[in-house]
């Protein structure tokens, strides 16, 4: 079959950890025959460089006329100027409100190998294997009115986080849609002791749930799931949430997996649905690190998880999605760690070797 793939890799150690996942995604389609027609264009840091725009129009374009796109990160300390007109984020938050990505799956699976080389007891840790369904396009990132002003007693900001029910109710119908494919159990989080948008959103839960009667529907506060993810990870299957909440429990959760670097997400246009196939954006949820760019010590297994996630809900190929994993947790079995993950007496591997391991295990 024939592909059509989007290489938007950004900034700082974006571009390193995307060409493991290029070489991995060129492999795959000579072990199963596929074609990919891979085009690369600006965005973030880089794009406004040569473009003076995070998200110059022809990347939006690159990226419409693809089946999917392969993202790294955004970001670089020379835009850090708080009075900076545009920022490399920008480029970011734009691509996912232009192509509509409002589902943001971020899976947090604790691979065996790696459970006694984080900072938590591995018995409490072990066998845990959850999936965040984080909503990405309303919240406190895009809520209007967002500004800053000046007033006779000093400056003052204002962010909105503003939800619709429709908002609501597509996002949450995504995760009992995917508890039904999973273990059937879905957290809905929220802050509805306090906010009057978490309050909205329990009562919508409440009311989509009743077309999902198979699913067990638990709702946790924000502030205890934090809590909850330390404490019982085990006990989650599915976790529904907003953007700002989500963004920040799944950094927390990305700890129990041992580093940011194994963490993969998609960002998708609907609601995954078997043998169908969804136009997605696919990232690590880490961002560009600019104190580890260029020294080939980025863990590119984040970025490689996130390609099978863009063989198995964007194009359709769960074998070759799983064939992936599949490599990823040979390369683990046999010991090969990038320095973030690395444990005594493992054999420690820089970035592109990393990436030869993956794309070696994937072919034997
Ligand atoms: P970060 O995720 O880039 O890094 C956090 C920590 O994790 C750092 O210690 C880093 O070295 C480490 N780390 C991250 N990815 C790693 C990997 N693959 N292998 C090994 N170690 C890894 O977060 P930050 O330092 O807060 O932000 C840096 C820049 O990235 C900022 O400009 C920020 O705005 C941006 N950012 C972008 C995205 C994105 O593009 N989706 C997400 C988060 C942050």
């Amino acid at each position: 079959m024939k592909f059509k793939i989007a290489q938007l890799s950004g900034d700082g150690i974006g571009p390193e950890v995307v060409a493991q996942a290029v070489k991995v995604l060129k492999a795959a389609g000579s072990k199963f025959g596929h074609e990919f027609d891979i085009r690369s264009g600006l965005i973030g840091g880089a794009a406004i460089d040569r473009t003076g725009s995070a998200l110059p129009e022809e990347t939006l374009k690159l990226a419409r006329w693809s089946d999917a796109v392969l993202f790294g990160a955004v970001g670089d300390p020379k835009f850090d100027d708080p009075r900076a007109k545009v920022r490399p984020e920008d480029g970011l938050l734009a691509i996912r409100k232009k192509l509509k990505l409002f589902a943001n799956l971020r899976p947090v699976k604790v691979y065996d190998e790696l459970a006694d080389g984080t900072v938590f007891k591995p018995d409490v840790i072990k066998n845990t294997d959850f999936l965040f369904v984080r909503e990405l396009t309303g919240g406190l990132y895009f809520g209007k009115p967002k500004k800053r002003w000046e007033t006779s007693a000093g400056r003052k900001a204002v962010d909105s986080m503003a939800y619709s029910e429709q908002e609501i109710e597509r996002i949450v119908r995504a995760g009992f849609e995917l508890a039904r494919s999973r273990k059937s159990k879905l957290t809905s989080v929220d802050k509805a002791n306090v906010l009057e948008s978490s309050r909205l959103w329990r009562q919508v839960a409440i009311e989509v749930s009743k077309d999902y009667p198979d699913v067990l529907l638990e709702h946790m506060l924000v502030d205890t799931c934090a809590m909850r993810i330390m404490l019982t990870p085990r006990d989650f299957d599915v976790l529904v949430t907003e953007n700002t909440f989500g963004d920040i429990l799944t950094d927390e959760a990305s700890m129990l997996a041992g580093s940011m670097g194994m963490l993969p997400s998609a960002s998708l246009a609907g609601v995954p649905a078997k043998n169908t196939k969804i136009f997605g954006l696919y990232e690590p949820i880490h961002g560009s690190a600019p104190t580890i760019a260029g020294k080939d010590i980025a863990n590119p297994i984040a970025t490689i998880l996130s390609l099978a996630m863009l063989f198995r809900y964007s194009l359709n190929l769960a074998e070759e999605a799983l064939a992936v994993e599949n490599a990823v947790s040979k390369v683990l079995k046999a010991g090969h760690r990038t320095c973030d993950i690395i444990g005594s007496g493992k054999k420690s591997a820089g970035t592109n070797e990393m990436g030869d391991l993956i794309v070696k295990a994937l072919g034997e």
